[in-house]
């Protein structure tokens, strides 16, 4: 079987090579997780999934646009694949549909966090991890305000969490004493956890090379070759590979790998930006993870450094690192924890997150008989890694998951979607 070496392709990797499956990787860069999984927020959790598409979102898009320090950027450009992205999103904005789809991200996010406990306890596997939680803050009340319906989706879940107050949000995070005065209080959510995406990934990826699974890196995917209602083989620049059953886990690039065979996958980059700030104090350092709520940034501490991550950027898939959004990261970390470490001595990345216009991601079988789909985990890669390893590795092996997949494969955007599309049934050439 072949796939890519993200966090979710080496979960998926690792899970079905765990299970007795012959697999190899197959992935572009020289190692695993040198792209979005790289440098992402740190965040594991599980009680933060929600899509960004909610009632009261266009409106707060117009905001965020106009801010300093803007959550939101987009780059007016002439890709009908974004503006069509954007309008299925504006779709998702109601009442219902945010409840829905929040809905299949807990399931999936919960399990996947369970998932990643069992896989530590039985493995080992370290990677700066902390469960401590995430705290949601707040700096106006107005915010605080319009916590009702995420609060009574956790309780119907059965998510734990906890509103705070200032002397409360002190007690956790000991570092944000001196600017309290700057928050109206907090959610916090005991359950979640966080950790180094690339340590685990990389990690992960050498337990499924002790248990027999192969990593070709350095291997460029060009293209799928279909026949009949069967993968045959996949073309890249060290050859044809073949084998009997194909996971796809390409990140944002999955949607252009399959649009020659037909399927319309609704994943398109939405860019964000980290900085890695090494700790000079660390009793002025954050705990865990702080989720600014007003410029969408978290705050993570892994080990002896603050990972600093956000902004939404939609500009197609330029990976250049813009100086405005390094001040935004800059901005909030210095504001909330002005002695915990040293922006000048950052690490500055970018990554592209996969993201589909309802959040949840694209994970099962396909219409193609031995193709299988893990992708489009968009803001949340990293938290439900380990479960979307372990529902595929259960579905390709036969076994049925421990968690019901329904709303959260491609047969969600419709048969248009899901089946071959008149004009693209053929095999072109796709470049990733
Ligand atoms: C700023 C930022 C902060 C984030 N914070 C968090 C967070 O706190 N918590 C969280 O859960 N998630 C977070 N995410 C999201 C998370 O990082 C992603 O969802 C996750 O990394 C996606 O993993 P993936 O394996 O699907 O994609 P990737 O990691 O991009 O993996 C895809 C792989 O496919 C390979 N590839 C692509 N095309 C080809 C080809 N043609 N041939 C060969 N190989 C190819 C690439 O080399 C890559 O290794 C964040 C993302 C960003 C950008």
């Amino acid at each position: 079987m072949y796939w890519c070496s993200g966090v979710i392709g080496t979960s998926v990797a690792y899970y079905l090579t765990r299970a007795g499956h012959e697999v190899t990787v197959v992935d572009r860069q020289p190692g695993a997780a040198l792209e979005t999984s790289y440098a992402n927020a740190g965040e594991v959790s599980p009680g933060y999934s929600a899509p960004w598409a909610g009632p009261g979102v266009p409106l707060k898009a117009i905001k965020w646009l106009l801010m300093q320090h803007r959550p939101l950027v987009i780059k007016p450009m002439l890709d009908p694949a974004m503006w069509r992205w954007c309008l299925q999103m504006l779709a998702n904005c109601t009442d219902g549909a945010y409840r829905v789809n929040k809905g299949r991200m807990l399931r999936l996010a919960e399990y996947s966090r369970d998932c990643l406990r069992a896989l530590r306890d039985e493995t080992g596997i370290r990677y700066d991890e902390r469960a401590q939680g995430t705290l949601q803050l707040f700096r106006t009340q107005q915010q605080l305000d319009g916590l009702g319906k995420d609060v009574e989706i956790l309780r119907q879940s059965g998510v734990p969490f906890e509103l705070l107050d200032r002397d409360g949000i002190v007690k956790v995070e000991p570092g944000l004493a001196s600017t309290q005065h700057k928050f109206a209080g907090a959610l916090r959510l005991p359950g979640d956890e966080t950790g180094d995406c690339f340590t685990f990934t990389q990690r992960l990826a050498k337990m499924a090379q002790d248990l027999g699974a192969t990593f070709r890196f350095g291997v460029d995917i060009q293209r799928l070759e279909k026949s009949g209602e069967r993968i045959t083989g996949v073309h890249t620049d060290a050859g044809l590979l073949t084998a009997d059953q194909y996971v796809l886990a390409l990140g944002s690039y999955s949607t252009r790998m399959l649009a020659p065979l037909g399927l319309r996958l609704p994943v398109y980059p939405v860019k964000g930006f980290s900085i890695t700030v090494p700790i000079t104090d660390a009793s002025c350092a954050p705990e865990s993870t702080i989720m600014d709520e007003t410029h969408k940034v978290a705050v993570t501490r892994l080990g002896d450094r603050i990972r600093v991550g956000g902004t939404a950027q939609l500009s197609g898939f330029d990976l250049s690192l813009a100086d405005a959004r390094r001040r935004t990261l800059e901005h909030v970390v210095t504001d909330l924890f002005p002695r915990g470490g040293d922006v000048s001595r950052a690490e500055f990345w970018t990554g592209l997150r996969p993201m589909t216009p309802d959040g949840t991601p694209i994970v099962g079988a396909t219409s193609i008989d031995n193709l299988f789909l893990s992708t489009g985990h968009g803001t949340l890669g990293w938290t439900m890694a380990a479960g979307t390893g372990r529902v595929m590795a259960d579905l390709i092996s036969g076994r049925e998951p421990e968690i019901s997949l329904e709303g959260l494969g491609l047969a969600r955007y419709g048969r248009a979607a899901a089946t071959r599309a008149a004009a693209g049934g053929g095999l072109r050439p796709a470049r990733a």
